[in-house]
């Protein structure tokens, strides 16, 4: 199974993370790779396959996993008693305190955010699609990690998985119209009357808007509509499996 790990977040022996490829998942009915979302048509029993496999992998339980009904919203969940592999909450952020807990974001061009307080012991972790990014759910997140579990921007960590860059994140003259509205036309190229999205540029200015510190910011300098063979990219095959960023406190 192929995955990565940020040297940012590596650095901590209390936390276990990482991001996953297709790589490494079992032959399943559609996907043939590690798909790890149960919505995208895939058998129900392959994907659990690979949710069992990457909790072995990174010494987790999968039944205590937590991971999200993302709908590209801003909405930010602290975890809860109930929430588990069998019942995972709708939001696109998820957030806690709790060891032993793993939350994962799963993507297929949109942004996988993991979050580590190093002084609260918070984790966290977000999904920023366009919609999400245009939200500022890294905000969201941040102002939630701070008024619940009291943490303070400097001592947070973050890192950003695969994404689909600039590279291949054409949009219509529509989305710049929003983009302008949002005063977020910094985050836009325009190449011979075209126009691109640079998601991780919108992140970056969010995030450092919020106080945090630049060093500790990681940023995957890989796109995922670029290395279809490793990743799963939704503009390129509609029909596709998510890889995901996951986290968990020790
Ligand atoms: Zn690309």
């Amino acid at each position: 199974m192929q995955i990565f790990h940020s040297n940012l977040l590596d650095s901590f022996s209390d936390i276990t993370h990482a991001f996953t490829t297709k790589d490494g998942g079992v032959s399943g009915l559609n996907y043939n790779s590690l798909n790890l979302a149960f919505h995208v048509q895939d058998d129900a029993k392959d994907v659990e396959s690979n949710h069992t496999l990457l909790a072995d992998t990174l010494g987790y339980q999968k039944a205590s996993l937590v991971y999200m009904k993302q709908i590209h919203s801003n909405i930010v969940h602290i975890v809860e008693k109930n929430d588990n592999f069998k019942n995972p909450p709708t939001c696109d952020a998820l957030i806690t305190n709790k060891i032993d807990t793993p939350l994962m974001v799963m993507v297929a061009d949109c942004s996988p955010i993991l979050f580590y307080d190093k002084k609260q012991k918070v984790i966290a972790v977000a999904h920023a699609g366009r919609a999400g990014a245009f939200k500022n759910i890294v905000k969201n997140t941040l102002d939630t990690m701070s008024s619940k579990f009291n943490s303070v921007c400097e001592n947070i960590y973050i890192s950003i998985g695969a994404n689909i860059k600039v590279c291949c994140y054409e949009v219509g003259i529509e989305i710049y119209k929003e983009v302008k509205k949002l005063d977020l036309d910094y985050g836009v190229d325009i190449k011979k009357e075209k126009y691109y999205l640079n998601i991780n540029k919108i992140l970056l200015k969010q995030l450092l808007a919020c106080g945090i510190k630049k060093q500790n910011i990681d940023i995957s300098q890989e796109c995922t509509s670029c290395n279809t063979d490793k990743y799963y990219s939704y503009r390129d095959q509609k029909r596709t499996g998510r890889f995901c960023g996951v986290i968990m406190l020790k």
